[in-house]
């Protein structure tokens, strides 16, 4: 059968994704309707009640849907899509990436047991860890997640303390992002994926440690974290996935295993996507996203040998120039389903002088740049600015933040797909002005 979605390419799947679904019966639309119904009609009670014991193990193929917070036809799709683009056996989408995160964590670790998380984390993420988890008896600990393993920082890896740190029976869930928010950090992940390997075979069931990753920054087109053995992947899709600034949602990508817990999760905490951001970031997101993200990507590395060559900056942090702490390291790992080095489409760098110049840096933008936006989120068709010491990572305590290198004076910038040359002169002309 040459629709088998199995034999193209990720550009193709990500505009065709199953081809036909069994999600829907819509032979007769080039593009699936939206769905605007909360309620299903069931045929008989029989069939009602069968809805109900299936529930959390639908069949794609023949779903007897009931009601939106439990399956939804659009949300469906687009879960098919987002599993196909990870190699996951099952993708569950939440209603924000927030959602997706809090269902993870509190679906499958319980009281007593501990979550590790890296000392860098998404802002709202690290509020999660830190204010509410261990209200349920959760414990949480925050430590640099390098420093067991080595990295082109020269950091020696230590598989003895790894090892030994692992061996804390409470440990159920090991948390980390792809390209740490805001500094780009990279975790090297691979020794610590086969240290937890490892201390697994003492373990079953629910004690055995998870690891999951935010894919937020990399995006399916930068990494694939299923392919290296990560239990879970998490993309918030409010960003370059949906990509027009138009819709949240969020999702997670795992293999069948946790498929019930998430999606009983998922329904009994009710963090659901609306089948109206489900319809839009299937038919205009990740249809278009790889497009984006490549055309993104090539500006960003313009803009960042820009900035990195301007007398004013201090430092520039991509992953696409060779000054990257982490360049080595990433080298071989992301990359684009066709095999090209992929650094990505976010930067941070910092100005030189006290903070004052930085400021008036970011409000000389907001007031004067054409082309570049003063805004939080991220991976969208406009360029954003920000200062995530100030904005997006406030939630960390000053102290927090300095330990975990988040430094104020860090400016984020996340590349939209205007001309490479318009943002530079923005960003030219702004920095002059200082
Ligand atoms: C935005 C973001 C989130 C949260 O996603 P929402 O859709 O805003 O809830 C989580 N992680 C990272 C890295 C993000 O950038």
């Amino acid at each position: 059968m040459n629709k088998d979605p199995k034999k193209s390419s990720h550009q193709t799947r990500a505009i065709h994704g199953a081809f036909k679904t069994g999600a829907w019966n819509f032979s007769q639309h080039l593009v699936p309707p939206m769905t605007t119904s909360t309620t299903f009609r069931l045929e008989s009670l029989k069939r009602g009640a069968q809805g109900f014991q299936n529930f959390g193990q639908n069949k794609v193929d023949n779903p007897i849907l009931i009601y939106d917070r439990l399956d939804e036809p659009n949300t469906l799709m687009l879960e098919e899509q987002l599993s196909s683009l990870h190699g996951g056996q099952v993708a569950i989408a939440f209603g924000s990436g927030m959602g997706a995160i809090s269902t993870l964590m509190m679906s499958l670790v319980k009281q007593g047991q501990k979550i590790v998380a890296h000392q860098t984390l998404y802002g709202c993420t690290y509020s999660l860890l830190k204010n509410w988890i261990p209200r349920f008896g959760i414990e949480t600990e925050f430590l640099d997640l390098n420093t067991f393993t080595e990295t082109s920082l020269g950091k020696k890896f230590d598989l003895g303390s790894l090892k030994s740190y692992l061996s804390d029976s409470k440990i159920r869930l090991i948390y980390f992002e792809t390209l740490s928010n805001p500094q780009m950090e990279f975790i090297n992940f691979k020794p610590l994926l086969e240290a937890v390997k490892n201390e697994n075979q003492n373990r079953s069931g629910d004690n055995k440690i998870l690891v999951a990753v935010d894919n937020t920054f990399a995006t399916p087109w930068a990494f694939r974290p299923l392919e290296w053995g990560f239990d879970f992947v998490i993309e918030s899709l409010t960003k370059n996935i949906s990509g027009f600034g138009t819709d949240m949602g969020g999702a997670i990508v795992t293999s069948k295993n946790y498929e019930v817990p998430l999606k009983v999760g998922r329904k009994d905490f009710g963090a659901i996507m609306t089948a109206h951001s489900a319809w839009h970031i299937m038919v205009y997101g990740i249809s278009t996203q790889s497009l984006r993200f490549q055309q993104q990507q090539k500006t960003a590395l313009e803009i960042a040998k820009f900035l990195e060559s301007h007398p004013k900056i201090e430092k520039v942090i991509y992953p696409g120039l060779e000054s990257y702490p982490y360049f080595k390291l990433t080298k071989d790992l992301l990359k684009s389903p066709d095999g090209q080095y992929s650094p990505g489409t976010m930067m941070a760098f910092r100005i030189k002088g006290e903070f004052a110049k930085t400021e008036q840096f970011v409000d000389d933008i907001a007031e004067n740049s054409y082309t570049i936006t003063l805004a939080v989120s991220l991976g969208l068709t406009k360029t954003l600015i920000e200062v995530p010491g100030y904005m997006t990572h406030s939630a960390m305590s000053e102290q927090d933040q300095l330990k975990s290198g988040i430094d104020p004076k860090l400016i984020r910038l996340s590349i939209g797909l205007e001309s490479s040359s318009d943002i530079i002169r923005d960003l030219k002309d702004g920095l002059e002005r200082i």
